[in-house]
């Protein structure tokens, strides 16, 4: 029989929902709890604790790793995602390291999926960048396997695009901004913009979010210039290759000056934010954590 000695733990602590998961040194998951994210603060603390004290089966943690959503400060551990209003400059680092007496790490969600992609799925393209589209839309960007932080989190989903829509009058995005990509193209915008679920948009409904999502593409190609763009959440897994064949069609109309990256869907699946947040519970991202501020 096989005794697992020490593990790490992942939360994924999303506005919805709560993933938590132990794993082995080598990452395989060992027990994985699912559970919705209850609104009030100290409901949701305590059951991070039970579900970690859950997961550990009371073996000995050696590291937690969490993936939550922005604005956060990774270096203070210091969290106040934005879809959780009652949970605002929590220092969780402070709160987890106190409670279970081992390192903490934290990052922005779609930074940790990020690491996870990169060091745990297949592709390790020296400039990275991820991009979940889901409900919402966001990506982490890495050089060399390094989170690039910038002055805040870079909002790639929160550009301006020359867009194509047949209900333009429709185009709300949640952040206030006006017409962002993710107003267009996110699970959430396309529902607001089609009145139905991104699995039943029809095939023209299809090409205008391609486009839209091609011009954006086009934009952070000629910004950031990645070798490799990988694509998680919902509504590109669930729309899979087509969606990236006719929208990498659209990002190289016009994109002259730089080479178009490959566009990819992930290899971890919906899994990747908690895989990113079991491997950050190691501590060897830290050493390749860099900022450019
Ligand atoms: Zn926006």
């Amino acid at each position: 029989m096989l005794i697992v000695m020490s593990i790490y733990i992942g939360l994924d602590i999303g506005g919805t929902k709560i993933m938590v998961a132990s794993t082995d040194k080598n990452g395989t998951f060992l027990k994985r709890i699912k559970v919705d994210t209850p609104k009030s603060y100290d409901e949701g603390m305590e059951l991070l604790h039970n579900l970690i004290k859950e997961v550990s089966g009371g073996v000995n943690i050696l590291g937690i790793g969490a993936a939550a959503g922005g604005p956060l400060d990774p270096e203070k551990g210091i969290i106040s995602p934005l879809h959780q209003e009652e949970w605002r400059n929590v220092p969780i680092k402070k709160i987890m390291e106190e409670k279970w007496h081992c390192p903490f790490y934290v990052d922005v969600d779609t930074n940790v999926a990020a690491l996870g992609e990169y060091y745990l799925g297949g592709y390790q393209e020296k400039h990275f960048l991820y991009v979940t589209l889901s409900t919402g839309m966001g990506g982490g960007y890495l050089v060399d396997g390094k989170v690039y932080h910038g002055f805040s989190h870079p909002e790639v989903a929160h550009q301006c695009v020359d867009y194509h829509c047949s209900h333009p009058e429709r185009i709300k995005c949640e952040c206030g901004g006006g017409a962002c990509l993710e107003a267009l193209v996110s699970g959430n915008g396309i529902k607001r913009i089609y009145k139905k679920n991104a699995e039943h948009l029809l095939n023209h409904e299809w090409k205008e979010v391609a486009y839209n999502l091609g011009m954006g593409l086009r934009n952070i190609a000629a910004i950031l210039s990645p070798e490799i763009v990988v694509f998680g959440g919902g509504v590109a897994l669930g729309r899979g290759q087509e969606l990236l064949d006719r929208a990498e069609k659209y990002m190289k109309t016009g994109l002259k000056m730089v080479p178009a990256p490959k566009l990819k869907l992930s290899c971890l699946g919906y899994d990747t934010a908690l895989k990113g947040a079991c491997f950050i519970a190691t501590g060897e991202h830290i050493r390749k954590y860099v900022s450019f501020t």
